[in-house]
Parts: C-alpha cells; structure tokens; sequence
C-alpha cells in the first residue's frame, strides 16, 4: 500500500498552518518592518559593477572571511569572540536549535515574542516553553528564572527589542536570565539600528552569551543576512549543521560594498527613529487608540474592533500587521512599519476615516 501525507509526515507538522505572507502588489507596504528607503543612485551603480563582475560560476566563499571582517567592525564584535552567517537571522535560529534538539530538550522564549522561535523548535520536533510577558510586555524577571529551574532549557531566546510589542526588555532582567540559564542565552538584536542599546559587549561577561543581528531590518532585507556572534566553544559547533555555501555570492559582495557605507543605513536608521516618534504622537492622539512604546521600526497600537480597522486600511490601500487573535495579551492589537513620512501619512489619513466609518 501507498503511504499518505498522514503517514509520512510528522503530526505536529500536519497541524501547522504555512507562514502567510499576503500579497501586497500596489499597497503601502507597511506589514513587515522593512526599511522603506533604497540606496542612492551612486551606490547602487557600484553594487550593479560588482554583480557584473561576479563570479556566479564559482561557490561563493565558504567562510565569507572578508564580508566577517566587515561586520566585526560594523557591529561591534568584540576581539576573540567568533561569528557565524546565517541566511538570514532565521536560519541562525534554525541551526541553533537543530544543533541542540536532542531528545527532550526544550527551548524557552517569551510570550508574545518572535514567532519563528516557536515554529523552528516545532520543525526540529523540540519542546517550546513560552514564559509569559507581563501585561504591559515586560520580563517577569522572576518568573523566567522559575521556569528556567523547571524545564532546564537547552536554549533561551530573548528578542531585544521584542517582536511583535517593539520594547526593549529591562537590562538588569535580561543580565538574570542569563546568570539563571543551564545553556546558552541567545539576545537577537534584529531592531538594533533603531534601539541603541546593546548586549555585543556583554559577550566577554557571559560564556553562555550569544548575541544575533541581521541586516534585514536596516535595508537589506532582499539580501537575507544574520550573523551569530559568541565564544567559540559553541559556534564551532553550531557551525557544523550550517549547509555549506549558505551565504551566496552576491550577498556577501553586496552586504560588503554597503556595510562600508554604513553612514548611509545610519541616517535612513535615523529618519526611521524621528518618524517614529511623530507617528507616536500621532497614533497617540487619535481616540480610542493605544500605541505602546517602541525602541523598534515599528508600533504596536491597541484599538477597538482591531479586525474591522486592519480591513478598512487595507480596503484604503495600507497593509500593515494584524495582531488580534494571535495571543491573548494581543486582543485587538495591530502593528505597524514606520515608512516614509508620506507612507505614514497615507497609514494615519486612511486610519481616521476608517475610525470615523466603524
Ligand atoms: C525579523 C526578525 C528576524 C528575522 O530576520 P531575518 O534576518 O530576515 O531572517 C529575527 N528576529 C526577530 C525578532 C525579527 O523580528
């Protein structure tokens, strides 16, 4: 007999729901906290000679030596701690748990958080311990350390700024998770242009640190690049389950020629910032709307009827996150990119009409 699906594949697979992306073809575009602003003409004339010049032909190079050269001064990274790529900074996740996924081990992350940490413990068939934030988004520094006594994660992984609420964790919390921790704390820093706080050169404090960026939140998300920075005790290791050639070639040519016009990210990163702030105060005066702080590209808002104003802007034009439903603490709960300054007057002129027609 044939086997089926029903066979064949994993239950817990079977009962996912594939990651949606909707389609967003001449919508203002502000659902998946991308930056909203190309390069200048002149840096993009020199990536079009570089790709003209590169040798597709070839396996890039395994290692990515010099694009790691370039990050290490980009990033911070402190001197004797090691660096991995990742395509993308979920790949990096992937390859953590994958590494780590023996039987009954149990990753630990936050609730509501990063969705990838759950659904990549799910495919590597590891049990997924989601601790609680507070109502307001917060650690709950000592109901983290409870649940790390309990389930003695192999992994811990705190977003710094959180996905989908946009704070920053307190510091002196995130420092005790990584004290009360049995195996390595990942901190994943993919807001960090936006946040200004750091756990880079905390590395040499913390033998079970590890601290993850990508570029995609800063303007490259098309090129999908993550880096994993730490002690090489455990990226030599993790370093084994990465496919060989995970970085292509153009990747690393590009993610180089613009990381050295890192002046350029840092002032989108800055324009980014000052319209956050302005979409703030503006989200902050429209009535019955709650906007939670951000240290992130992006801003959660709590308002009523979340499902009717997510359709009403998107019926206007503006797609953006809808959040309700997802998580109970997230009960009508959208969240929106930071655009450009006309893309986030399109998003507030098409969110008080819808408003003013519920
Ligand atoms: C967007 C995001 C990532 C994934 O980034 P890629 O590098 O594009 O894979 C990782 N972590 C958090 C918290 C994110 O929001």
């Amino acid at each position: 007999m044939p086997k089926t699906p029903e066979d064949i594949i994993r239950d817990e697979i079977r009962a996912l729901t594939a990651y949606h992306v909707p389609e967003a073809a001449g919508m203002v575009k502000l659902d998946a906290m991308e930056n909203p602003y190309r390069l200048p003409a002149d840096v993009q004339v020199e990536i079009a000679r570089l790709v003209e010049s590169a040798a597709l032909n070839r396996y890039p190079d395994p290692g990515a030596a010099r694009l790691k050269a370039c990050l290490r001064v980009a990033m911070g990274i402190p001197p004797g701690m090691d660096v991995l790529l990742g395509n993308g900074s979920d790949e990096l996740i992937q390859m953590l748990i994958m590494a780590a996924a023996r039987p009954g081990a149990a990753v630990l992350g936050f609730e509501p958080s990063f969705v990838m940490f759950r659904m990549i413990a799910t495919f590597c068939g590891v049990r997924y311990v989601g601790v609680p934030l507070t109502p307001e988004f917060a650690l709950d520094a000592d109901r983290v350390v409870a649940a790390i006594a309990e389930h003695q994660p192999a992994l811990v992984f705190i977003a710094y700024p959180n996905n989908p609420t946009g704070n920053l964790f307190d510091a002196t919390a995130v420092a005790r998770v990584i004290d009360a921790a049995p195996g390595p704390v990942v901190v994943d820093e993919a807001y960090h242009a936006f946040a200004g706080r750091t756990f880079m050169p905390r590395l040499t404090d913390y033998p079970n640190l590890l601290v993850m960026r990508t570029l995609s939140k800063s303007g490259l998300a098309g090129l999908r690049l993550g880096l994993l920075a730490g002690g090489n005790a455990w990226l030599a290791h993790v370093d084994k389950v990465r496919l060989p050639y995970n970085v292509n070639v153009l990747t690393q040519l590009v993610a180089e020629k613009v990381l050295r016009h890192q002046d350029l990210l840092a002032q989108q990163a800055a324009a980014i910032t000052a319209e956050r702030t302005r979409l703030f105060d503006e989200l902050k005066r429209l009535p019955g709307v709650r906007p939670f702080p951000s240290d992130a590209n992006f801003i959660l808002f709590r308002t009523g009827m979340a499902d009717g104003v997510f359709n009403g802007l998107k019926q206007r034009g503006v797609l953006i996150k809808n959040l309700n439903g997802s998580h109970p603490s997230l009960v009508d709960c959208l969240r929106v990119t930071v655009g450009t300054p006309e893309e986030n007057g399109r998003f507030l002129e098409s969110l008080r009409a819808t408003l003013s027609n519920l």
